[in-house]
Formats: C-alpha cells, structure tokens, sequence
C-alpha cells in the first residue's frame, strides 16, 4: 500500500476534509504536514457534524494513529479545546501524536499578526489572524518555541524571552496586555505542556515503521497550491507550502515515501481573502453559487469569492504538485445552472493570452479567465454512486476537465454527505469498505 499525499488544488476549502476521512478508512497513519489552525475540515458523520483544525480527520476511526507532523505550528489552546470536545463527544483519541518539533502558537504571534494587518491598512493580505504568520517567521528566524520545549520550564522561560525581545518595540501598545507578562504565559503553556505530554512523539518513526510494515499513510495538506508561498499568488498566499513537495518535509519521509499525489478541487472555484482571482463571479450567479455551495469559512464564517472552474489554475496545481489524480468536490453545486463555463486560457491587458499561469503578479492581477461553454444538467445527482449514474452532460464536464489536465478523475463529491462520492475505477482499491455495494 502507498503514501498518499493530499493537497488542496485551488483556493483552499476545496473539501480535502472529507477525502482524506475517506482515504483515512483504510489508511494506517493520517499525518497533517503544514498549515495551522487557520485551515478548518467539516466531516459530516449520519446527522453529526465535526469540524476540525488541527486535528487530522482520521481521528474519527477508533485508535487510528493521526499525526500533526512537525511542518504544522500548533496554537495548544485550539490543539486542547478540540481534544476536549472531541473527548466529550466520546470519541476515542488515543491514536494521537503530536510531532515534539511542530512550533506553537504564542500569545505574542496573534498580537503581532493583528498589528500586522491593521498596518497595511488596504494593503492586508486577509489572514486569519491567528498568529500563523509570526510563528513561521519566527520558525526561519530561529526564534520558535516547539512542543517539546513545553516539557522544561526553564528552557521554555529562556526561548519565551528570547523570542520577545526582538519584537518589544512592535509588541509595545500591547505592554499592558497581561497575556504578555514572562512568567503568566510561562505557567500557561507549562500547563498546556501537562495536557499534551501524553500525545507528544517523535513522528517521522511512526511514518517510517508505517510505510515499511507495507501501510497506508495518507499525507494531509491544508489550504491550497494556489496560496502556496512560493508557488501561490504571492503576497496574497498563506505562510506555509501546502503543495505536495512540502509533505516530505513537514512528516519527515524523503520523496521515494509517496506514490501518488491527489489534488481536491471543486467542481467551480472559491477563495477567500484578497488577491487575484481570474474566474470571479462577482454578480448575481456569484451569489447562487456561493449559497448553493454553502462558501462560508469553517473558521473564521467568512463569505467565500466564487467563480467558474479556472483550469489554467489548475493545471498549474497540477505540474507544481505532481498531481497523479484529481478528486472532484461539490459537482452537485453546478446543477441546474445550465449553460457552465470553464477558463481553458487567460486574457490580460492590450489583447494579450496566456495559456500558462503567468508568473508575474502585475500581469496576473489583469487577467481574466477566457470561458468556454459547457451544457448543464438539472437533474438531481446527489445519488449518484458510478460515473453511469450521472447525467450524460456531468460526465462530459468530469472528462473535459480530466482530458484537459491529463489526469484520471478518482473520486467525485455529490452531495455534503460522507457517502455522497462516486469512486471510479482510478481509485476502486481505495474505496472505504463502507462505501463498497
Ligand atoms: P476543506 O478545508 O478543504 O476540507 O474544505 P471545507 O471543509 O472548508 O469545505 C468543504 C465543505 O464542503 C464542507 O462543508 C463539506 O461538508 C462540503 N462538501 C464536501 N464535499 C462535498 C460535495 O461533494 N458536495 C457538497 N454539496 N458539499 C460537499
């Protein structure tokens, strides 16, 4: 059995959640490799809905073993309160592990985050405010506090005031901010080091034994290619790299550990925050889009942008990561819209076209997506289990896309529900037990 990478193909919030849960099912490891909790899953299980930040979505299967790899930065007060709840609910989390090199989240990284943006005033990014940013920053600048430092009170006092010294003066309106104060947050995160000692592991052995025992390991990303920090739309792009290159290092496995890479993207388009979206619907058809998809963030509840599918985007998606199947979300969202458009090219400014995402963020902001015509469908698909099932015209958009990118489609979502998914030939081994006839 093989390592399976999973990477969000557009924007992000493209349904990686519900993949990988699926994935996980027969999966030996799940293993998160970067992002933070600014990434939010939505796994709906019979009439409960779990929504997760951190943890891996695998955690679902009783006593599986689910990683946050060391590429991850863990805000403990999130990492405790999902625990909690997920405890409350009964499920059983002993399967747990927690890289003891994964840097976390400080009380000073979420001030700085928001001083950060209001400084750019229109100029923001659009982050989430979760701290993510400064805690990356302070990670490349050797200034990070990792998980296994909340097992030493003195260490993690001496790495706590090294790391806020720098940043007095940015960190000065917020002088009186007990949250600050040396000695409280100390204690704090000592506290949070009690609760977490139990799940805190050297995870790359874990991933190791895994794949030599002959296991599956499924390499979770968060976010999406095209917020990627070196291959994204730059400066508009998270802190991390949530291509597939990245779950080699954020896990601890060189690159001869994964077999196949999947890219999840929608069956349209979404993003949120600012930055270039070269196939936005900002009207009324936007709208229906975005209620019929219900794009609203799992975080932070914002209204997601939405457009027609950007196959230039996702093309792109395709080459930086190696993408080896593609696994199609909320198809059923297009139904009843009838004509459907898809961006197979790029126009700029003075009649220009690119066939290629440009890589200039100038040119790139000027672009928008050349559409082609498709047909729709209105029937209801939300039953459908086999690509047979689907309307001629579903399946004619599933296979223009699939020979447009050159990839197989392996999976297709139909509806929210865990077992709205038809599972094509491409990814037939795969199949939870559940789902098979
Ligand atoms: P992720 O972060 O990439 O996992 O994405 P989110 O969890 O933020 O968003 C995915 C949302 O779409 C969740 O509410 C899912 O329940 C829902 N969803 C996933 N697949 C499908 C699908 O095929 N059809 C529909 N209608 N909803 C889906």
């Amino acid at each position: 059995m093989p390592g399976i990478v999973v990477v969000g193909a557009q924007w992000g919030d493209e349904g990686k959640g519900k993949v990988t849960d699926l994935l996980a099912e027969r999966a030996d490891l799940v293993i998160r490799f970067q992002g933070g909790n600014n990434a939010g899953h939505t796994i709906v299980r019979g009439d409960e809905v779990f929504k997760f930040h951190l943890i891996p979505s695998g955690i679902l299967y009783p006593g599986k073993t689910c990683a946050v790899g060391n590429g991850v930065v863990v805000d403990p007060r999130v990492l405790t309160d999902e625990i909690d709840g997920l405890r409350r609910r009964g499920v059983d989390i002993s399967g747990l592990r927690i890289s003891a090199n994964a840097h976390l989240i400080m009380p000073y990284h979420l001030l700085l985050d928001h001083a950060g943006e209001a400084k750019l005033g229109k100029l923001q990014i659009g982050t989430t405010r979760r701290g993510i940013g400064p805690c990356y920053a302070d990670k490349a600048a050797r200034l990070g506090i990792r998980m296994q430092d909340l097992l030493d009170e003195k260490i993690l006092k001496q790495k706590i005031y090294a790391a806020m010294e720098p940043k007095r003066l940015t960190l000065r309106p917020f002088a009186k901010d007990p949250a600050l104060d040396l000695h409280t947050m100390t204690e704090e995160y000592r506290r949070f080091g009690h609760r977490l000692e139990p799940y805190i592991a050297d995870t790359p052995p874990l991933v190791w034994r895994a794949l030599d025992d002959g296991g599956l390991v499924v390499f979770e990303g968060a976010q999406g290619t095209m917020l990627d920090i070196d291959h994204g739309t730059y400066p508009f792009v998270t802190s991390s790299n949530p291509v597939a290159g990245a779950a080699c290092v954020g896990s601890g496995v060189g690159p001869k550990s994964i077999d196949e890479v999947w890219g999840v993207a929608k069956a349209y388009c979404t993003r949120v925050g600012a930055g270039p979206f070269p196939t936005e619907l900002d009207d009324a058809l936007g709208e229906r889009i975005r209620k019929a998809g219900g794009e609203f963030g799992t975080t932070t509840g914002r209204a997601r942008r939405t457009g027609w599918l950007d196959l230039v985007a996702l093309r792109y998606a395709c080459q930086v990561n190696g993408l080896t199947a593609l696994a199609v979300t909320k198809l059923d969202v297009l139904t009843g819209l009838d004509p459907l458009y898809v961006a197979t090219r790029y126009l700029g400014a003075e009649g220009a076209t690119f066939e290629e995402f440009p890589y200039h963020q100038s040119v790139l902001h000027k672009t928008r997506g050349d559409l082609i015509e498709l047909p729709g469908w209105r029937e209801d698909i939300s039953g459908a289990r086999s690509i047979a099932d689907l309307p001629r015209n579903a399946q004619a958009y599933l296979d223009f896309v699939s020979d447009f990118l050159g990839i197989p489609v392996a999976t297709v979502g139909v509806g929210p529900a865990r077992d709205a998914v038809i599972w094509t030939g491409a990814a037939e081994r795969l199949r939870p037990a559940a789902a098979e006839a």
